[in-house]
């Protein structure tokens, strides 16, 4: 089974897109598929400054480059402390060590398994910089009581959408709680080009402190013209395809009601204020209920054709303990390392009967 949790096999993502086919046909014959700058990157930039109502976006290479960068536009180095949950993308973490901070890790909500906004206070020191809030599997993060804890202590916020680009949190698009919002165009993500990345911000000096990092004669972290072009229709369909898998995880979620020792993120997530957007839908699987591991029921429910695996490891589980400091033991944040399980988003833009068939592979 540890192979499984190390190395899972991705569903089939991108879908065949005729819009992007099209896009790409556009870019071979202008040429822009070779060239340094054209219209694609100045576009897709126009566009998620449109969507974000930020005026300024950076394009990168990577997300996990945006957030370095996004680091580093906040001044953040030796000495500071970055707050980030201990449940998180393990770059996240990682980029805090690369510009020579200390991640300090706090628990996760033991409901939606987001950062827990309560354990803010306990984790500030006179050396906290920042925080990092990141919006995973469908749940989002209370970024409203967030954001206040930051302004009442002077500290920056970085957004981590790139889970879900163009989902409404609380009332604001993805991204727009932080100084600085970041997106990914990875392979496997929402919008994809393979690779890339961007942030979002209204902050003028960011911007400018992280054009000294990327331009160095040219621009060192660079997302191309040929990876705009197929971003550009993407973003043409991102609400309708946001608001499908939406649909479709209502619609799963009415399914699974009578499933025991399976409870989702956004169980009474799905109204209000917030539309979540779903790169993965997380569930806290209990192994008790099923009477089985996590791992093996994972492997059980993938050989029935579904794309259901374990979640992140936890990063004081797969980080020496003199990486970081911690809040307290982390307990849920230990939960969510053993029982979290991820669906994959590619079905959720299927039929009515690919949901079904979800149920039908737990039953
Ligand atoms: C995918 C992802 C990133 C960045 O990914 P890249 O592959 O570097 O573009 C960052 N944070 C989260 C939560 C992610 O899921």
């Amino acid at each position: 089974m540890s192979d499984l949790h190390d190395n899972p096999q991705p569903p089939a993502w991108p879908l065949p897109d005729e819009a992007v086919e099209a896009a790409l046909r556009r870019a071979f014959a202008d040429g822009s598929w070779g060239k340094y700058h054209g219209p694609n990157c100045r576009e897709l930039s126009e566009r998620l400054s449109e969507l974000h109502g930020c005026e300024h976006v950076v394009l990168t290479c990577s997300g996990t480059a945006a957030v370095e960068l996004a680091l580093r536009g906040l001044r953040i180095g030796p000495g500071d402390e970055v707050i980030l949950s201990a449940y998180d993308f393990e770059g996240n973490f990682k980029n805090v060590l690369a510009v020579g901070a200390q991640p300090v890790l706090v628990d996760v909500d033991s409901v939606n398994g987001q950062l827990d906004t309560a354990q803010l206070e306990a984790a500030r020191s006179p050396r906290t910089k920042a925080i990092i809030a990141s919006h995973l599997h469908g749940g989002v993060v209370a970024m409203p009581a967030l954001r206040a804890f930051a302004d009442q202590h002077g500290l920056a916020v970085i957004e981590d959408a790139c889970q879900m680009p163009g989902a409404i949190v609380q009332g604001r698009i993805a991204g727009t709680w932080g100084d600085v919002g970041v997106l990914s165009f990875g392979g496997s993500k929402l919008l994809t080009a393979g690779r890339g990345g961007a942030l979002v911000t209204r902050n003028a000096e960011i911007v400018q402190r992280i054009r000294v990092q990327t331009q160095r004669g040219n621009d060192a972290y660079p997302l191309s013209e040929l990876q705009a072009a197929v971003l550009v229709p993407q973003l043409d369909r991102l609400a309708e395809r946001n608001q499908l898998r939406t649909e479709n995880v209502s619609r799963l979620l009415g399914l699974l009601t009578d499933v025991a020792g399976l409870s989702c993120f956004v169980e009474s997530g799905l109204s209000g204020d917030t539309k979540p957007g779903f790169y993965k839908l997380g569930f806290w699987f209990d192994s008790a209920t099923f009477g089985c591991s996590r791992d093996d029921f994972a492997c059980v429910i993938r050989a029935a054709g579904i794309a259901l695996d374990p979640g992140f490891r936890a990063l004081h589980r797969t980080h020496a303990r003199g990486r970081y400091r911690a809040v307290n033991d982390l307990p849920h944040a230990t939960r969510a390392d053993d029982s979290i399980l991820v669906l994959h988003h590619p079905v959720l833009l299927g039929t009515a009967e690919d949901v079904q068939a979800i149920r039908a592979a737990i039953k």
